[in-house]
């Protein structure tokens, strides 16, 4: 059931690798050779290279190129020049890259929730597991920093699926409560937690694990069953407009052709029952038009009704008044 949310796309800058930069005036040296391939950087004996064709290239321009590190033959903990050199550059590279001296945006558009609650899904590359979860270490570390984001910490979970989502691995950031208006990006939250190039390299966790943008999700608490919980009473809430739009009422100018075809049928050689028939569904469609039905129960029998009915406006108003006398004497 679609009710309640709104999905939004949340796609981290650093998803795509850019092209690699022209800077002939660079101080940063070229470092180590690394093999790069599929967006990473990876050591010659690397398994995941076997049957690829890397490209080889000096780090600093691996890195230029947006790659992180390989989280199989792990080069920054294999090999120790590489690890070296990416801690030492990494943060030079991306102010490179964001322009000559000046640092990189520190502030990326916030991500709140506007409900009480909020989920959001990532899905991690099969094999790139644990950098993820060392990522989402980070982030602890960075939210334990902040002591204004000490509440959001409190009602943040961080959950993997057991089981596997088309090859990929699903985790999900559940947020309850969700701290209404506070900032949950990511890279901001990082950022403001962490060193810049702990930051950055927290990032390159990240994004180099995801197998595709993250989704957000705003949820509604709609009951606890907690019998010690109170109830809740039903919601009013009115659907996204898309959703009232998709069960259309006729204007009488597009329901016309159809009440006199459809009355025609129905009385082929009966005038006065025709034009009877004819009076009875433009009045029932004008019922139909004017009566507000705007909450989630309300528009499941508006569609119920109007399946049920397609044709017959009379019928179709009669189902939904005492459709709606029912939802009243449940209450
Ligand atoms: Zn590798």
């Amino acid at each position: 059931m679609m009710r309640h949310l709104v999905v939004l796309l949340l796609l981290l800058p650093w998803t795509s690798a850019g092209a690699t930069a022209q800077t002939p005036s660079s101080t940063i040296p070229p470092g180590p050779t690394v093999s790069v391939y599929g967006g990473q950087y990876h050591l010659a004996t690397c398994p995941r290279l076997a049957g690829h064709t890397p490209q080889t290239m000096p780090l600093a321009d691996a890195l230029r190129a947006g790659a992180g590190p390989c989280e199989v033959c792990r080069p920054n903990v294999v090999d120790q020049a590489i690890g070296a050199f990416a801690a030492e550059y990494v943060v030079a590279i991306a102010r490179e890259k964001g322009g000559q001296a000046e640092p990189p945006p520190e502030i990326e558009p916030p991500l709140t929730f506007r409900e009480q609650a909020g989920l959001i899904m990532v899905r991690v590359r099969r094999g790139a597991e644990a950098s993820f979860e060392q990522g989402l270490g980070d982030l602890k570390v960075a939210l334990a920093n902040v002591p204004s984001r000490r509440s959001q910490a409190q009602g943040w979970m961080a959950y993997r699926a057991v089981e596997p989502m088309a090859g990929d691995t699903l985790y999900m950031f559940l947020f309850d409560p969700a701290v209404p208006g506070a900032d949950y990006n990511l890279i901001n939250v990082l950022n403001e937690g962490l060193r810049q190039n702990e930051a950055v390299l927290a990032l390159q966790r990240f994004t180099g694990s995801l197998a595709s943008s993250m989704n957000l999700l705003n949820l509604q608490l709609v009951q606890q069953m907690d019998l010690a919980a109170p109830t809740l009473p039903p919601s009013t809430t009115t659907l996204p407009p898309v959703a009232q739009r998709s069960i259309g009422i006729p204007t009488l100018g597009e329901a016309t052709p159809r009440i006199r075809s459809k009355c025609a049928a129905d009385w082929p050689d009966d005038f006065r029952m025709r034009a009877y028939c004819q009076e009875q569904q433009t009045t029932a469609l004008q019922k139909l038009q004017t009566r507000s039905m705007t909450t989630t129960d309300q528009l499941i029998i508006r569609r119920k009704c109007l399946t049920d009915w397609p044709d017959d406006f009379k019928m179709e108003d009669y189902c939904e008044e005492q459709q709606l006398k029912a939802l009243a004497s449940i209450r």
